[in-house]
């Protein structure tokens, strides 16, 4: 059983870093996407169950001056509590100072208390001692819950883990999630690894494909950052996505990969328009021989059979990026057959993680999250894991 499960939180006061960077209405700021908060429940809920107390740190925004009412956490309150089944949460109207010790002095067993954003504090992002360590005598044990801020060594994040013991300080069931299948895919992959990588630019996942050519036994690049390579092995384009300064970058990696014996698979032919609008006129063509004018959007049917190909046969699989501007129905069929071929081959006992905005979106969008293993909820951490970076937020837990 894991540190977070075999814990007994009875009359402790766990102080949960969450990530309730949640997007709200402008307006009258209404949460309308309340994911980042259903993802923390488990873990409050467990330890309301054990009899204890909790108490939550988040940011949301980013707030530049100091507090400002469209940051501020209290908007979340009537509806942490409908998520909790109708617990009572309290609200400090400041993350440390007399309020919040006040008020967690008078939280009850059963009872959750939501803290104002940490980033009213400049000291949060700077990762201030002094200030991590009055948050930290709120609590009598540390949880960190948030994957989403880990690859920063902010106060709530990293700095504070040092002010409890290591016995009392864990990831909670989120984290351990996250924690747990990135590493399955980086250090216990079974055979044949294949890599997806997808999205705009070259230059966002150079690091990424780098560390990959170390571990994966294919890498498959779709969406528009394949046309970067297509034109540095001599193809034409047309109008199609391309980084000028990256044209030797993509060819290093090919080179590197060739050396490595890693297989990179680049869609051989594109879904192409006449200009980038979801009403263009559409046709197929050979992603290396692209017209004049023409800009490739999506994958072509080739690719698709050669990817799924690929994808079927694999016993891991890494996702990150869609095929093609997905948003767009006329060029969504790409990242959809992926989609389809990566739940296949789940199914056959692969195990698959999605991570990364785009594609995470990709995969709700197209009804297929309980269809692979693992969707992750860190964009920007997942990648500077698979980069082979360090987290902060987990390694100052683990220490
Ligand atoms: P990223 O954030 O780098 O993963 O990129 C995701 C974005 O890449 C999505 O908004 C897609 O619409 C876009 N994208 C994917 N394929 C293409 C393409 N062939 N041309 C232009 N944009 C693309």
């Amino acid at each position: 059983m894991s540190k977070f499960s075999s814990y007994n939180f009875a009359r402790q006061k766990a102080l949960i870093r969450v990530d309730f960077n949640v997007p709200l209405d402008k307006k009258t700021f209404t949460i309308t996407d309340d994911t980042r908060m259903r993802a923390a429940i488990p873990t409050i809920k467990k330890i309301l169950n054990d009899g204890g107390l909790v108490i939550l740190m988040s940011h949301l925004g980013r707030p530049k001056e100091g507090p400002e009412e469209k940051s501020s956490l209290k908007h979340l309150v009537p509806h942490l509590s409908e998520l909790l089944g109708g617990t009572t949460v309290l609200f400090a109207n400041d993350c440390i100072g007399e309020q919040a010790y006040l008020t967690a002095g008078m939280l009850r067993a059963g009872e959750v208390l939501l803290l104002e954003n940490l980033r009213f504090y400049k000291e949060e992002e700077k990762g201030d001692e002094a200030f991590a360590q009055k948050l930290s005598k709120l609590g009598d044990v540390y949880v960190n819950d948030a994957f989403g801020t880990a690859h920063r060594a902010h106060a709530s994040t990293a700095v504070i883990a040092k002010f409890f013991p290591a016995e009392k300080r864990m990831f909670g069931l989120l984290m351990e999630g996250e924690v747990s299948s990135a590493e399955k895919v980086l250090h216990n992959s079974a055979k044949p690894f294949t890599a997806i990588i997808g999205g705009a630019k070259v230059s966002d996942k150079i690091l990424i494909i780098e560390n990959l050519l170390e571990r994966a036994t294919d890498i498959i690049i779709g969406g528009g950052m394949a046309y970067t390579f297509m034109k540095a092995q001599g193809g034409k384009i047309g109008n199609s996505l391309c980084e000028e300064d990256r044209l030797q970058t993509a060819t290093d990696l090919l080179v590197k990969a060739e050396a490595k014996g890693v297989c990179i698979h680049l869609p051989s032919d594109s879904v192409i328009a006449d200009k980038f609008d979801a009403a263009a006129n559409t046709s197929t063509a050979p992603s290396n021989n692209i017209p004049d004018g023409w800009l490739g959007l999506d994958i072509g049917a080739n690719a698709c059979e050669q990817f799924s190909n690929v994808i079927k046969r694999s016993k891991t699989i890494l996702w990150n990026g869609p095929m093609g501007v997905f948003e767009m129905e006329k060029f969504q069929h790409g990242t959809k057959v992926v989609a389809t071929a990566v739940a296949e081959a789940t199914q056959g006992g692969a195990f698959s993680l999605v991570g990364g905005g785009d594609s995470v979106a990709a995969v709700n969008q197209f009804g297929f999250t309980d269809k692979v293993s693992y969707v992750s909820t860190g964009g920007g951490a997942m990648l500077e894991y698979f980069e082979g970076k360090v987290l902060p937020g987990i390694a100052a837990v683990k220490d």
